[in-house]
């Protein structure tokens, strides 16, 4: 379980988000931080730090936020975007509680850096 952090506050309603989408399972948001013109995020209502942390019966929850931000992305017109998921502070993750990156409205490079 991870500590209180600024996604559980914006879980339990004491930030604001920017919210596109919500359901028992998870919430999305526009990123307060945007790194390309579309920037989303979608998080687990879980309290989880990272993929370090999931299991076996995490399996449905993940595919379930992959596939909450790719209606996302299509109600967005979208057909190219980048998918993030930073784990542990070597990799970028800022805040610990699970959080699928959506990236999209710029030419992505390769390496990401
Ligand atoms: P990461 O670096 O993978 O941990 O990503 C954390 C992301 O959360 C960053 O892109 C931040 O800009 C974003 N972020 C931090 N605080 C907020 C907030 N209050 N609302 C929306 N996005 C946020």
């Amino acid at each position: 379980m991870s500590e209180s952090t600024i996604f559980s506050k914006i879980i339990n309603g004491e930030i604001p988000c920017e919210k596109l989408y919500e359901d028992e399972f998870c919430i999305a948001f526009n990123d307060i931080s945007a790194q390309a013109p579309v920037h989303y995020l979608v998080i687990p209502k879980e309290p989880i730090i990272s993929l370090l942390d999931i299991s076996e019966k995490d399996k449905d929850l993940l595919g379930h936020l992959i596939l909450v931000g790719k209606k996302i992305a299509i109600q967005k017109n979208l057909k190219n975007w980048r998918t993030v998921i930073n784990t542990g502070e070597d990799s970028g993750q800022t805040v610990f509680h699970l959080h699928v990156h959506f990236l999209a409205g710029r030419q992505m490079n390769w390496p990401p850096g």
